[in-house]
Formats: structure tokens, sequence, C-alpha cells
């Protein structure tokens, strides 16, 4: 990587080289790389203009759209650290992320900013606002992406896309050096409350370069923004190494099966990474067809566990092997994958997809409680220590010291690692589930469920009891059309599973809670009220 990187460098490179290639197609719009070039400068000189300083914190709230990309480049290019904020998020989770971060300035969506963000942001640190409607760079008219109107410009608030089209030059001598905060990234929240991780342009260059060379893809790649943007997979996996490799990102909105169907048929996408329950919803939406996949050079997975099962039935169905990856925001997206060309084992004694080998420069090694490592085969901790992980917590000394001491991420996750190097991870250590004493890992449980055929999804968490301390309880949604009962899927993991860990309570529900990354809320799913 040039020591002097960023992905402002790279779009300035891209701009150069490439000027009139499409950069941006978000449905029948599209930006090239200099008009995306020109139009960020032009966020930058505004922002700077109204006083926005270098390490200034600007809050990006916009779903995959122009908007958001104008908007994070324009901020970086103002010498900022972007803290991207959820669009689902409701005010009291806004209100955190705006005084946790010190924010001053707010980019959002007209909407929010008129039904709820104006009121949240009064009593924050937030000094500037920049609205606009993510429909302002489409042309079609498709309500079931986008239902509402561009309203009447806030008097509060300046617009977006009117600054983006002033023509500011970008303000001199604010280009982000590598060891600049790039992000604060607060984490998905599956665990607790957000904590904010500071991912350096450095971290992101590293792993926008890594998935540029490593995985294959052709000259001027095309890029599926399957995961969301303010997600740190779908920013540096997807926009970060799309602008790396000057290629063309399309856009969607937000996840909608039958409108990223009909954009893989339009775009012929290369590439594309989303969690594991993203590809369930496309294979069970009516539409799809092997067609859909057919112009995939790679299919990842990531950020979340990926079952055997899925993969071998995706794999029959509709061609691509999806690939498994593995990483947090604590280590700025992946730091182990499968290479390509290549098929991730899975661990005979457990069933467990392997997630991949680490990365070159970087170090995971399985430590015991002690910190000690433990042998080949044995799990324990993940420890990840390598040029993605980040320098720490934003403003808490103690959660970093905790999570990196010595510099060295300490995942939370226990896996093994076999002698080829594979990784495994097992699960989340905080969600070992014991039961009369016996350790129970959910993933193993919803592995074995995922094969059954009805399964679409599955979700295994501990509940109190009485007799055990706790038992094992899974939630179960149905593909479309299947037909099981509790006490089938109850016997089917008894047949093949030790006694303890099978789940003696089975509940079916239309759909599992998730994050807004499609993640499983195992959390959400553990404090349902009947359980207790
Ligand atoms: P919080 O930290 O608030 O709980 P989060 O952990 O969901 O939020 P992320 O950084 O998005 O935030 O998630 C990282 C976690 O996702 C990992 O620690 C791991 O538990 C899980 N994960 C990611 N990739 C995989 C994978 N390939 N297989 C299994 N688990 C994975």
């Amino acid at each position: 990587v040039d020591p002097a990187a960023s992905l402002v460098h790279a779009l300035r490179r891209s701009a150069a080289e490439a000027p009139d290639r499409t950069f941006l197609a978000y449905f029948d719009a599209r930006l090239t790389h200099r008009e995306t070039d020109e139009l960020s400068d032009s966020v930058a000189g505004h922002l700077a203009a109204r006083g926005l300083k270098r390490g200034d914190r600007v809050a990006v709230m916009l779903q995959n759209s122009p908007h958001f990309v104008l908007a994070v480049l324009g901020a970086w290019k103002a010498g900022a650290v972007v803290v991207p904020v959820n669009p689902m998020y409701k005010s009291g989770e806004v209100a955190h992320v705006l005084n946790d971060g010190e924010v001053a300035a707010l980019i959002c969506s007209d909407r929010a900013w008129e039904s709820y963000l104006r009121e949240t942001a009064a009593g924050s640190p937030v000094r500037m606002v920049l609205t606009g409607c993510e429909r302002d760079f489409q042309t079609r008219d498709d309500p079931r992406v986008l239902s509402f109107e561009r309203l009447p410009q806030a008097a509060d608030a300046d617009d977006l896309v009117t600054v983006a089209r002033a023509g500011h030059p970008a303000p001199e001598g604010r280009d982000p050096a590598p060891d600049d905060t790039a992000l604060i990234s607060y984490t998905s929240g599956t665990s607790g409350i957000p904590k904010g991780a500071t991912n350096t342009h450095a971290n992101i260059m590293y792993n926008a370069e890594r998935q540029r060379t490593g995985l294959g893809l052709p000259e001027a790649p095309v890029y599926f923004a399957l995961a969301p943007l303010f997600h740190i997979t779908g920013m540096v996996c997807q926009f970060g190494a799309c602008l790396n490799s000057a290629g063309t990102l399309v856009l969607a909105y937000r996840f909608e099966p039958g409108v990223v169907l009909e954009a893989f048929a339009e775009h012929r996408p290369h590439y594309t990474v989303g969690p594991s329950t993203a590809f369930m919803a496309l294979a069970a939406h009516p539409a799809v067809t092997p067609g859909h996949f057919s112009s995939f050079t790679v299919i990842s997975s990531g950020g979340a566990p990926l079952p055997p099962a899925l993969v071998e039935r995706f794999r029959a169905r509709f061609g691509p092997y999806i690939r498994n990856g593995y990483g947090l925001t604590e280590c700025t997206a992946p730091c182990a994958s499968v290479p390509p060309g290549r098929e991730a084992p899975v661990d005979p004694v457990s069933g467990t997809l392997a997630v991949g080998v680490p990365g070159p420069d970087t170090v995971v090694r399985i430590v015991d409680d002690a910190g000690a490592e433990v042998p080949f085969g044995e799990q324990g901790e993940i420890v990840v220590r390598g040029p993605q992980v980040v320098p720490g917590y934003w403003r808490r000394p103690d959660a970093t010291a905790e999570t990196f001491p010595g510099g060295e991420l300490r995942t939370g996750d226990i896996g093994f690692m076999d002698e080829q190097g594979w990784l495994y991870v097992v699960d989340r250590k905080k969600d070992m589930i014991n039961a009369s004493g016996f350790k129970v890992w959910p993933r193993e449980v919803e592995d074995v469920l995922y094969t059954h055929p009805a399964v679409r999804e599955a979700a295994v968490v501990g509940v109190p009891d009485g007799y055990r301390g706790e038992t094992v309880k899974a939630y179960i949604s149905l593909r479309p059309g299947a037909e099981t009962d509790p006490g089938e899927l109850a016997a089917y993991c008894k047949e093949r599973l030790a006694a303890y860990k099978y789940p003696r309570r089975v509940e079916i529900l239309p759909e599992l809670p998730k994050t807004a990354s499609g993640k499983i809320l195992r959390r959400e799913l553990r404090s349902r009220t009947d359980d207790h």
C-alpha cells in the first residue's frame, strides 16, 4: 500500500485515470469518477467554510446512495472524521452517538431531519446540518424502494445536493494522513452499549488493498453493495475496495431482495459481500434464478456465521460457492478469509465451516483465559494482530486497555486453528450456554438445524431453567411453503447431537430479529418475555 494513501487519494487517482468511468450507479442515475471527485470537493469546501476543522466529527446517517458516498468523501476531504450512523436508529440511539462522538456536523435524509432528528440534535453538539433526499440522483419512480417525496428545504439545514453542485473547491492542506482516524464505527450492538472503534485511513486502505489484489476480479470491476455502507463490511469491502480498484459501485438504497435481483440482472456485478441472512433471503425470493448469479467472479459472506448447509444448498441451486470471511468492526472488516480458488474445510467433529486463513501480515492466535497460546485443534479466544486492527475505542481508555492489550485485539470469539492454518469460529464467548454444567455452543446446534429442509433461519439461545440452570432453546423461521413443527425439529436435532445439546424448546417465528447488517440478534431472543 502506498504509505500516503487514503480513499481520498484513490478517488483523485481514479478521477485522473478513468474520469468518465461510472463510479456510482443508483437506479437510473450515474456519477462518474470525475463527477464524484468534483461534487465531494464542493461538499468539503462548504463544510470547511462553515467552520468545520480538521479532526471534527461528521455523522453520516444515510442509506446506500450517492449521497452517502459524497458525504463521506466530502468529510474526509475537509480533514474530518466520519461517524457512520445506522439510518434505522431511533432517537435515543442517535443521541448517544452524537453526544459520545461529540459530533459537529450531521448529514442525514431530509425526511429523518423533519420527523425526529431536529429534536434529537437540539440537545447535542451538532452545529451544522446537511440534508438531502436520497432520490435526488434518481430519476426512476420506484415506490418499492423509496416512497417519500422531497420535502421543502428546511430553514435550519443546507441541502446536500445543492452544496455538492455549488462548485466549491476542496480546502487546501486537509488531506488525511494514514494514521488519522477515518471513522468512529459504533459496533452494531449485538452485545450491549455501542462503543466507537477508531478505524484509521491506513486500517481501511490495508483491507481495501487486500480486496483489490486478492480476489482475482477483472479490471474495472463492478461491485454490488449488498451490505449497508454504514457498517464496516459495506464501507471497506464494497465502497473502499471498489474505489481503490477504480471500479463501479451499484447502490440500491437498502436491502430489498426483489430490487437486488433486478439490479444483478441489469448491472451484471462481479463481486458482492453480505451477511448469510441476505443470501437466504435472496434464495427464498420467488423470482430468483441461477442466471442472477452468473456474472459473479466471487461472492463473499462476511460479518456473521455462515452455516455449511447454506453454502451447499446455494451452490446446488445457483452455482456459486459462497466464500466465508471473518472480521469485526475492531479490525476494519476482514482479518481472515477463504483464498480465491480454495474451499473452506468443515471440521469433522463439530461440523463448523472454517472462516478462512489469516491475511498476510496478520497474526491470529488462539489463547486460553490466562493468555497462553493453546495447541492446534484446541479451543480458546481468538486474538488478532495486524495492520487492520484499530488503535482502540474512542475516548474509552479502560475498554481499549481491556480489548487491545499490547495492541492485540481480543475478539471475544471462541475458535480454533487446524494444522493447515484454517481458522474456525466456534461462537461468541458470552453466548455459551451452560446446561447442567455442560457447555453448549449455539452455533453447533444452529448448523444442525440449517441442514433441515424446512429451516430458513435458526438461532439458539440459553433460557433459564429451574432444573438445569439453563436450557437450550431454538428459534426458527421456515422456508416458504415448508411445514414442520417444534417437536419434529427437536427430534431431528436429538438424533444428531449429544443429549445435553439438543433444543428442548423450539419456537417457530415468522422471521427472526436482525441487526441492520443482517446479523440475527440472539440477545433480543434471549430477552423475549415469554421465556421468563
Ligand atoms: P457488538 O460488538 O456490539 O456485539 P457486533 O459484534 O455484532 O456488535 P461486528 O463487529 O459487526 O459487531 O461483528 C463482529 C462479530 O461477528 C465477530 O466478533 C463474530 O462473532 C461475528 N462474525 C463475523 N464474521 C463471522 C464468521 N465468518 N463466522 C462466524 N462469526 C462471525
